[in-house]
Order: structure tokens, then C-alpha cells, then sequence
């Protein structure tokens, strides 16, 4: 436990202990015991394994982990992330965040988070392949992984052809396994994945940014006007995240006037074609040279361009206490984890920007992976029982409808009102549920306090609350 009498200070905090640091400012809030407390905080399990792996003709030793955070609801749930800068505080910090969004949305997971110290971008798909399964077969070794263990996702630098890879080590090893599809979230379709997933964190920063911005008093104190629509947005990443949170929220009438990619930003006041630019850069593996708009070489610096919504989707630590009092953005959102130091979040609020934390406006993601496993322990997609019988009994309806008024309803008006909800249609309603409903519990949390809090100490204090609630049910704490 940190000394309460020596002064925090901010700058040098690593990024685990900034997830304590943003726990301890919230912990007051909550009436819950210090040793209640000090177990919920607490890393629960750390797993760092080195293995080999053949690269050509030379052995390389990859160093490689998987945290679970808390074990407070089973199994535990959390991405596997691929770079060079995985450590064991950065997949500590990452796990930690799991639990807490998990519990902020109503995921009735632990939190986890994998790890693997290498560059996806400057290895061979073979190679990959070859670590991923290893990998795969480590956490088998030490029951680290399974539908009621641990359920991996993807994360910065892996995607569904990683999650394929892990699903197939699982069931080799094995075989029989009624439930083994639930072993991993994120997975293609045709591997029994959902539809929604790959887009779901992006969708569910846009659902939440909706209904952030519907709240005329909320807006007005930070001199926005409310909606979407208009609004003047900066996206740091173009990877899952960052292009589908762009893309969608272009859908919804905001300008996207800037994306900073790691080699370069593209700027347009016009707003950019967000799926024109990201085909450029799959095509050229760089923002470098693409023709409209402007490229700025610091990308870093295109964060600091005027604008009402900045949303880092990237990496952790980007807006620090250097570049914070250059930000102009009136809104953070933050679609990566971890974007913003504490030591830049003071400096922000001071300054009236509205920062949207990470476990509650990136929380899409586990909450699709959530509908996923639920997929896969029910054996069943969502909507196969019940879309015909909706579609001919909304028909029949209609028909009611037209025989008592004498009138006939259009026919694309009756296509639209008697479809069927797909897969998809299901997933997006459940997200977009998820994200209001939790946005709803951290604002009225915060307008309940009479001194003011911020809105991450407020995400914070509601999830530690409904962690504590489950600890109490299981008479633990008295
Ligand atoms: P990704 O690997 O698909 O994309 C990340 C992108 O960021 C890449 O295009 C990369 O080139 C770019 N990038 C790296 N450094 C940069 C820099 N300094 N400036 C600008 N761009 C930079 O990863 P992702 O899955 O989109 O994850 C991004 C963030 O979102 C991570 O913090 C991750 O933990 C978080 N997140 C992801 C998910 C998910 O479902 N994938 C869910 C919740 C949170």
C-alpha cells in the first residue's frame, strides 16, 4: 500500500500503478472496507512464460504473458495484445482495466489480459501462426485458458486470424469438448465468431459519444451544441478501433478532419474518406503520399489541431503532461486503454475537457465478446428460433391493421416493419442498450455527489461498487 502522506507524483507513475492511482481517487466514493478494497485491486494471477520459437534456421526466446485480474466472476475475460512494448506492468494495468469495465457494463466476467513481445507487422504469417499456437498450448499447460477459465479476444496487433489459430490449439488438445468454441472470443464467423464483433468496439465508442452528446447541459457547459451531427473529430490509430469508430461516427454526421497514423497524419477540413484512406494505407502499409487532404509528418502533432472530439485509439500514455496543455479537443474519448496519464488528466479537467474514460467508451468490445461466448454455450445463433415467427406474426398484424381502417400500409414500409431481427440486428440493439445504460449509471453517479467528480472517478466508484455487491453475495465480506 502506497504511504498516504507522501505526495503522489503523477509524472512517474507507471501504467499499472495510473489504474491504482484512478481506483484510490475513486475508492472513497464507494463505502467500501479497506480490506475489501485492497482485494479488489489486487492482481490476482500472473503468468510470464518464455518459449522458443524457429525463425528460419536461428531459435528466438519469446517472452510472452497472460494476467487474470480478479476472480471474482468466472472465467476471466480479456484481449492478447502483440508488440514490442508488452511488459509485465503494461499487461497488469490492461488486465486490471478488464475487470473494471467488465463490472461497469454488466459483463459478468473477470478481468484478463495476454501479452507477447513481438511485431506483428515485421513477422511472417508463419511464424506468427507458430507462436500464436505455442502460446495457445503454454496456457493449456497451466489451465490459463478454456470457455470457463479464461477467454482471450483480440487486442492491439492480433484480429480474428489470431483467434482462429488459438481456437483450433484449444480443441486439439481438447477433444470432446462440448463447450471448447467458447474458448476465445473475436473469432471469424465460419469459426463460429458473431456478426458485429469486429466492428463493436468502434460502434460502441460511437453509440456511447450519441448519447453523451444528447445532454443539452452536459454540452452547453463544455459550449458544444448537442448531437453528433456536425461535430469535428481527430482519430489517433486506423487500426480495428480507430478506423471502425471513424467510420461510423462519419455515418452519424461528424466530420472526421483528422487521422494520425504512427508514420504520418492525414488532415482535411472537408472531413476524410475514411474508407478511401484505409485502403490506401492496407495497400501502401502507410498514410505516406495519399493524395487528398494534407499529410502532416509529426503525427503526434495532429492531436493538438483544434476540434470538438479527440478520440485516441492507439495506444496508452499518448496525451501526457507535455502535449496535454496544447489540446484543444473539448471532449476525450477514450477508445484506447490507457491513452491519457493521469498527470495530463489533471491538466485537462483543469482546462473543462470532458474526458470519456476507457472502461466504460471502449467497453463494446467485451461486451460483444460477451454475446459471443453466449452464442457458443448456447450451441445457437441469435435470431434463428424466432425471426419467421416474428416476420408472420408482424404480417398478420398488418393485415389486421389494414382490414379495420380499409387501408393499404406501403409495401417497403410493411418490409421494414415486419422484419425479422438478424444475428447482427440483436448484437448492435444489446450493444447499444449496454453503452446508454452504463453512460446513464456513471452520470447520475456523478451528479449525486455534491463535490464534483470527474467522470472516471465516477465510472470507477460505480464499478467498484458492483464488484463489492458480488463479493457481499458470496459472504466473504461481512
Ligand atoms: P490495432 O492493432 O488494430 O490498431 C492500432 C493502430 O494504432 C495501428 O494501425 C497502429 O499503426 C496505430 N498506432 C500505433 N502507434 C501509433 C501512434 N503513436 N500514433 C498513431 N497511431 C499509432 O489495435 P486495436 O485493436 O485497434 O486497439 C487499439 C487500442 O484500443 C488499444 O489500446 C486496445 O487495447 C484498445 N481496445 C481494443 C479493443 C478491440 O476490440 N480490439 C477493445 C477495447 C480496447
Amino acid at each position: 500500500m502506497p504511504d498516504k502522506n507522501i505526495p503522489i507524483d503523477l509524472k512517474k507513475l507507471s501504467f499499472s500503478d495510473s489504474v491504482s492511482y484512478y481506483f484510490d481517487k475513486a475508492a472513497p466514493f464507494t463505502g467500501a472496507p479497506q480490506g475489501l478494497l485492497d482485494q479488489i485491486k489486487t492482481c490476482n494471477s500472473i503468468y510470464k512464460m518464455n518459449f522458443p520459437v524457429k525463425y528460419g534456421n536461428e531459435v528466438r526466446v519469446i517472452e510472452a504473458y497472460r494476467v487474470q485480474h480478479s476472480h471474482h466472476r468466472m472465467p476471466t475475460k480479456g484481449g492478447i495484445r502483440y508488440s514490442m512494448q508488452v511488459d509485465q506492468d503494461e499487461v497488469m494495468a490492461l488486465a486490471a482495466l478488464m475487470t473494471y469495465k467488465c463490472a461497469l457494463v454488466d459483463v459478468p466476467f473477470g478481468g484478463a489480459k495476454g501479452g507477447i513481445k513481438i511485431s506483428p507487422r515485421q513477422t511472417s504469417p508463419e511464424i506468427l501462426e507458430n507462436i500464436t499456437r505455442r502460446y495457445t498450448t503454454e496456457l493449456v499447460k497451466k489451465n490459463f485458458i478454456g470457455p470457463g477459465i479464461d477467454v482471450p479476444a483480440p487486442d492491439y496487433g492480433t484480429g480474428e486470424r489470431e483467434m482462429a489459430w488459438i481456437l483450433d490449439t484449444y480443441v486439439t488438445l481438447n477433444p470432446g469438448e462440448i463447450n471448447g468454441y467458447g474458448c476465445v472470443t473475436g473469432k471469424p464467423i465460419s469459426q463460429n465468431g458473431i456478426h458485429g464483433r469486429t466492428e463493436a468496439t468502434g460502434r460502441g465508442v460511437v453509440y456511447a459519444l450519441n448519447e453523451i452528446c444528447s445532454f443539452k447541459d452536459d454540452m452547453k457547459d463544455i459550449g458544444l451544441e448537442t448531437g453528433l451531427e456536425g461535430k469535428r473529430v481527430i482519430v489517433q490509430g486506423l487500426g480495428n478501433v480507430g478506423y471502425h469508430t471513424a467510420r461510423i461516427i462519419a455515418k452519424y454526421g461528424a466530420k472526421v478532419i483528422a487521422i494520425a497514423e504512427a508514420d504520418g497524419a492525414v488532415y482535411d477540413e472537408n472531413g476524410i474518406d475514411i474508407d478511401d484512406l484505409y485502403k490506401y494505407r492496407q495497400e501502401k502499409k502507410s498514410v505516406k503520399g495519399y493524395g487528398k487532404g494534407k499529410v502532416i509528418a509529426d503525427s503526434a502533432s495532429a492531436l493538438e489541431l483544434e476540434c470538438d472530439i479527440l478520440i485516441p485509439a492507439a495506444l496508452e500514455r499518448q496525451i501526457t503532461e507535455k502535449n496535454a496543455p496544447r489540446i484543444k479537443a473539448k471532449i476525450i474519448a477514450e477508445a484506447a486503454n490507457g491513452p491519457v496519464t493521469p498527470a495530463a488528466e489533471k491538466i485537462l479537467l483543469k482546462k473543462g475537457v470532458m474526458i470519456i474514460p476507457d472502461i466504460f467508451i471502449n467497453a463494446g468490445g467485451v461486451t460483444v465478446s460477451y454475446f459471443e461466448w453466449l452464442k457458443n454455450l448456447s450451441h445457437v445463433r441469435f435470431g434463428r428460433m424466432q425471426k419467421r415467427w416474428e416476420e408472420k406474426h408482424q404480417t398478420g398484424f398488418i393485415k389486421l391493421v389494414e382490414e379495420l381502417t380499409g387501408k393499404t400500409v406501403p409495401k417497403a414500409r410493411i418490409e421494414s416493419l415486419i422484419h425479422g431481427a438478424d444475428e447482427i440486428d440483436l448484437v448492435n440493439s444489446g450493444l447499444e442498450d449496454t453503452m446508454i445504460e452504463a453512460y446513464r449509471d456513471i452520470r447520475e453517479f456523478k451528479k449525486r455527489r455534491k463535490s464534483e467528480i470527474d467522470l472516471r472517478t465516477a465510472a470507477f466508484a460505480v464499478s467498484i461498487n458492483k464488484i463489492k455487491n458480488s463479493y457481499y453475495a458470496m459472504g466473504i465480506f461481512p
